[in-house]
């Protein structure tokens, strides 16, 4: 039997489900599929399993800390298979309400992989599918390298539910996902190393933040290699036997790859419709996520504008007002706030100074480092470090990058600010709350 909708969706993730919903509630007659779970990488194997297993890493570090004010806790034991299962818990009850949310809201769902049959047709097992428009938002998956020992090599789809902890682990790839499980298993007791091909981490970011975040994850005892990359990798005995191109070869109990991720769409059978890809296999869409096809659309990672959950949700939204406003509107890129869940954390929002230096004829740069007061009674030598980037010629603050506990709140909040395009002098005007650390972003002087 062949269906008929008005919106045919293509893929349950975050922004997938939230188009789908919209536009469900502006009367159109909407379907979605989703092959795997609902709520997609965010949801599953992405920022909502990484931010609890981001949680749990801390605590080793605050069981120290408490000591310091006093308490002392006899017995320090962790349980990998606890966590495992609890996360698997949470993660059902998510997708459960993704589930719900979409029946309430009149979307009828799908389980299965879509595979276009033409621009205007769609199968998903044996059901055919007609819709006069198609969203596609299938997101990406990790990016594998060529390695003998390859087929045992996990990336972060496998690195939540590994059977047991790994004693010690080489992280390979230094972008964000590297960096939060390196700082994931190093909380949890496991001998990191990251590798990467290039001198820093986090290509890209503020090479200042990177710098004392480096320091930081060191002193840590995370290791970082740098300037090499495994030329062979082999598995013996249980080991992965490494060698790389310059260092001495070394043996691991577990490799993860994070290497970067890429676009969904082998089974979506593009061929049919003609879609225009990029060289990296994105879908490309013009300002209104409108595909070389008509009546297809794409949004999210699998189009690599910014691959962040919020900024899939604002595309969903953009898009489908504009399926049913005469005046399209344009979603606005700039000022994407972000943060690395790294430990310490590092959140920012705006421009780096490297960017800041090329776009504006003079900026002033302000930075604040210091011990928060709550390590001050411990040994815990873990620093802030405050940048504020300010355009001189009309005093706004156009970037904010912040190191340390808590950042991604504190930034989140500041970002109004900058998005708003509020001065230093503004800033200047606030009065701090005091004892914080956040105080500073407000009292930061020359
Ligand atoms: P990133 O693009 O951030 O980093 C990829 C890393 O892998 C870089 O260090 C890159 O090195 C390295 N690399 C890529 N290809 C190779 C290769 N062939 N050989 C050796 N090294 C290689 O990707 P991630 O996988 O970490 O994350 C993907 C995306 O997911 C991010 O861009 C982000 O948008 C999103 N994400 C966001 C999070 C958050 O908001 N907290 C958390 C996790 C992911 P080089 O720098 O030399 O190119």
């Amino acid at each position: 039997m062949t269906k008929k909708f008005d919106l045919f969706v293509i893929g349950g993730g975050s922004g997938g489900v939230r188009a789908a919903r919209v536009a469900s509630s502006k009367g159109m007659k909407v379907g979605l599929a989703e092959g795997w779970s609902l709520g997609g990488t965010c949801v599953n194997r992405g920022c909502v399993p990484k931010k609890l297993y981001s949680y749990s890493s801390h605590f080793s570090e605050d069981i120290e800390l408490m000591s310091s004010f006093g308490w002392s806790v006899s017995k320090k034991k962790f349980s990998w298979n606890k966590l495992v299962q609890n996360k698997k818990k949470e993660i059902k009850r998510l997708s459960q309400i993704y589930n719900s949310l979409l029946a309430n809201s009149g979307v009828e769902i799908f389980s299965g992989f879509a595979e276009f049959l033409d621009s205007e047709s769609i199968k998903i097992g044996k059901k055919t599918i007609q819709s006069k428009n198609f969203l596609i938002a299938v997101g990406t998956q990790p990016n594998r390298l060529n390695f003998k020992a390859s087929k045992e090599i996990v990336t972060s789809d496998e690195a939540f539910d590994l059977k047991s902890l790994p004693k010690k682990i080489l992280i390979l790839g230094g972008g964000y996902i590297a960096v939060e499980f390196a700082a994931i298993f190093n909380g949890l007791g496991v001998n990191t190393t990251i590798c990467i091909r290039r001198e820093k981490v986090l290509k890209g970011f503020d090479d200042d933040v990177v710098d004392q975040l480096t320091i930081q994850m060191k002193e840590k005892g995370i290791k970082i290699i740098s300037n090499d990359f495994p030329q062979e990798i082999s598995k013996k005995n249980n080991l992965f036997d490494v060698k790389y191109k310059r260092n001495k070869s070394e043996k691991f109990n577990l490799v993860m790859e994070a290497t970067g991720r890429s676009p969904n769409i082998e089974r979506l059978n593009l061929e049919k419709i003609k879609i225009k890809l990029s060289k990296k296999s994105s879908i490309i869409v013009n300002d209104y996520f409108e595909t070389s096809c008509k009546n297809i659309y794409a949004i999210g990672d699998v189009i690599d504008r910014i691959q962040l959950t919020p900024v899939a949700i604002a595309e969903a939204m953009i898009l489908v007002n504009n399926l049913t406003k005469k005046k399209k509107e344009k979603f606005k890129y700039n000022n994407v706030p972000s943060a690395v869940f790294s430990n310490p954390n590092y959140a920012y929002v705006g421009f780096t100074e490297t960017e800041a230096k090329k776009k504006y004829k003079k900026i002033e740069i302000f930075t604040s480092s210091f011990r928060p007061l709550r390590f001050s009674l411990s040994k815990k030598k873990e620093k802030v470090f405050i940048k504020l980037i300010v355009n001189s010629q009309n005093n706004k603050v156009i970037g904010l990058h912040y190191l340390g506990e808590h950042a991604a709140e504190i930034v989140q909040g500041f970002s109004v600010a900058i998005v708003n395009g509020l001065t230093k002098k503004a800033f200047d005007k606030t009065i701090g709350i005091h004892p914080t650390s956040a105080e500073e972003v407000v009292t930061m002087k020359k």
